[in-house]
């Protein structure tokens, strides 16, 4: 299989001015190639060669695995990103109320995570076999599937996420990422 970028569903400059054309043209366009060609050039010769992507995250270690998962987290992340707001809905709500107590709650220790991860990774909002809702921080490529988890919205904390737009400012990063999730992507992941 040969892993092409995949389509984002908005223009480069639609996410400005919480993500600039800058970041998205570097994030997007130089980072997430980067690991599609790394992930392209490791899996020839190998039986990770025609497996469906998830199937390789699942299963693989080291740089198959990294640049795997780094291919899946990043079109996850853009692709639930969206430049007109789009409310939480109902029933995503009950379920963050009843799981994290209110949706302010929800943010403040989804904030928190993302800023107490050391160094580089993704902070994930999943869901467990029995429904629950959970916030799980993931060093470097971490993919909560790994654990049985299924992930419903990811931020990317890496430092070449914000690094162009906020500086060393990750909790401004991670501010106004809410305005740009779409969450009704998000409730259409649930189980
Ligand atoms: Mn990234």
């Amino acid at each position: 299989m040969i892993y092409t970028l995949p389509p984002l569903p908005y223009a480069s400059d639609a996410l400005e001015p919480q993500m600039s054309q800058e970041t998205i043209d570097y994030h997007y366009g130089r980072h997430l190639q980067t690991y599609i060609n790394n992930l392209n050039d490791l899996i020839i010769g190998t039986p990770y060669e025609n497996m469906p992507l998830e199937s390789v995250i699942m299963t693989a270690t080291g740089p198959i695995f990294n640049n795997a998962a780094q291919v899946w987290n990043h079109a996850f992340f853009f692709n639930m990103l969206s430049p007109e707001p789009k409310p939480m809905p109902h029933e995503l709500k009950e379920f963050i109320i009843r799981d994290f107590g209110s949706v302010e709650e929800f943010k403040v220790q989804f904030k928190k995570a993302a800023l107490s991860l050391f160094g580089s990774g993704w902070v994930w909002l999943v869901q467990n076999d029995e429904g629950k809702l959970l916030i799980i921080q993931e060093p470097n490529a971490g993919n909560p599937m790994r654990n049985g988890y299924k992930p419903l919205m990811t931020i990317d904390v890496w430092e070449h996420a914000y690094y162009i737009d906020y500086r060393n400012r990750r909790a401004e990063f991670v501010d106004r990422c809410w305005e740009l999730i779409n969450w009704k992507k998000v409730v259409k992941r649930m189980h």
